[in-house]
């Protein structure tokens, strides 16, 4: 029998406030434990907790850019669970009524625009870190963490592979960090992924028991784990056996999911209405305002890259995944770049140098004038694209402006046929053999001896005058 899998994703996403969503405590990473703490955040008795009100505009951001209704009365409601990481012995979370529902994100599979349903978004404060094993019969703790605000977003199982997962993750990731609501640093933790995987017969309508799947911190675990608690289940079906429903912790250096503990309930957390926290009135006229200040998002971006732009979808696609490179691309092109020809650049030689050094495009040394004015050399003929591309490297490395690295270099384009037709001179008395056989007929090897003349005059040769003066050179 064959299995498809059935998954749904609850992402957890750290807000970019500055301090946590129910105290004015720091939410600044890596500091020293406990020292981002006060009475409200390691749950003293007698404190009340106030709403970041930033944290609330963030999460209906979220939810009007996922396609969500925007709840006009919702409220937090209290989770109770012990655990030393959380000094009040319950969270605060949202449950019967969220602030954000029934949206859904688009993904490509196949080439095909998929749907995938978002069933809520939530907002929660993290609890905090337990530190085992730097001691021997000690733990620690760091509440650093309590108290920093969270989002919830919970899809609909739509998703039926991994593939399909990590798409929809990524695409989660871009939409967060265009509107600057989550960093989306997987490294950090301020995006996290539990996955609910299940298998069935294909065909099946009915769903198999589901496993929850936590601790997935980078999109290669989403692809790794899912693959391998699908292949568990398929493997337990075909052996006859039941799955059993239950939370399972992905192991990333032993590439396997492990049994962590029988699943829980919602009744299990006893939630119950927060009455420390007064219930959240959106009117219409505050969320309307809160969505004019979205920015364009990245399908709707990419779609007036193609055409606007006319670019190629491959080249929008990659430009608009992240916004800042988005905006440096069309900077360029304000500064009369042609666009095909400064996505090319900004995808390929650019991309290159950035990636070698770890760097984002926000770090990026080369200027947008740089690059067009190197543009403009190559246009007029005075370096040719292959020059450039030596150009380009030295531009981004050193800083300085074309014209300046051309000259120091003597990169200039040699347009004197002159110089030129002595470099022919010396490949055709070098090559008498292919002179023979291009005069009968080969004239494909016309690339050999644009080739050889390239070489000779290192790159510098005018390309298109060189080929012009080896067919007269070489025919009778
Ligand atoms: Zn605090």
């Amino acid at each position: 029998m064959k299995y498809e899998a059935v998954i749904g994703l609850e992402v957890h996403a750290q807000m970019l406030t500055e301090t946590k969503i129910f105290c004015s405590c720091s939410t600044k990473f890596g500091s020293e434990p406990n020292t981002q703490t006060c009475p409200v955040c390691i749950g003293m008795p007698g404190v009340l907790p106030v709403l970041n009100q930033k944290a609330l505009k963030f999460a209906i951001k979220t939810g009007l850019a996922m396609n969500c209704k925007i709840s006009p009365y919702s409220r937090f409601a209290r989770k109770n669970y012990f655990y030393p990481d959380l000094p009040k012995g319950y969270q605060i979370s949202q449950y019967e009524l969220p602030i954000c529902e029934h949206g859904y994100i688009e993904i490509v599979v196949d080439g095909e625009i998929k749907k995938i349903g978002i069933t809520r978004v939530h907002m929660e404060e993290d609890a905090g870190k337990n530190i085992h094993g730097e001691e021997e019969n000690h733990s620690f703790v760091d509440l650093n963490r309590a108290g920093v605000p969270l989002m919830e977003i919970v899809s609909e199982p739509d998703i039926r592979s991994s593939g399909e997962a990590v798409e929809y993750m990524k695409k989660l990731r871009t939409i967060l960090r265009y509107l600057g609501v989550c960093d989306g640093n997987m490294e950090q933790g301020s995006l996290r992924c539990d996955a609910n995987v299940s298998v069935m017969p294909i065909g099946q309508k009915e769903y198999g028991t589901r496993t929850e799947v936590k601790n997935i911190n980078s999109f290669r675990f989403v692809e790794k784990a899912l693959d391998y608690e699908i292949r568990r289940q398929t493997k337990v079906l075909e052996d006859g056996g039941k799955i059993i429903q239950e939370t399972r912790l992905w192991d990333s250096t032993r590439g396997m999911t492990e049994s962590m503990r029988g699943k829980e309930e919602a009744h299990d957390y006893r939630y119950f209405p927060e009455p420390d926290l007064v219930p959240i009135i959106a009117e219409q006229k505050w969320i309307g305002e809160i969505k004019k200040t979205l920015p364009e998002l990245p399908d709707i971006k990419r779609e007036r890259f193609v055409s606007e732009y006319a670019l190629p979808e491959h080249n929008a696609d990659l430009l608009t995944s992240e916004k800042p490179l988005a905006d440096w691309f069309e900077e360029a092109v304000k500064l009369g770049g042609q666009p095909k020809i400064v996505a090319n650049w900004v995808q390929g030689d650019l991309m290159r140098l950035l990636n070698e050094e770890s760097k984002s495009i926000e770090e990026c040394p080369l200027k947008q004038e740089q690059l067009v004015d190197m543009l403009k050399l190559i246009e007029n003929g005075t370096i040719s694209g292959k020059i450039a591309k030596t150009v380009f490297e030295e531009m981004y490395k050193t800083g300085k402006d074309a014209k300046v690295i051309i000259e120091e270099k003597g990169l200039v384009q040699i347009s004197d046929t002159g110089e030129i037709d002595k470099a022919i001179a010396e490949v055709i008395a070098k090559h008498p053999k292919e002179v023979e056989r291009f005069r009968s007929g080969e004239e494909k090897l016309i690339g050999f001896f644009v080739g050889q003349v390239m070489k000779l005059t290192k790159g510098k040769a005018n390309p298109q005058i060189v080929n012009e003066l080896l067919k007269k050179k070489l025919s009778f």
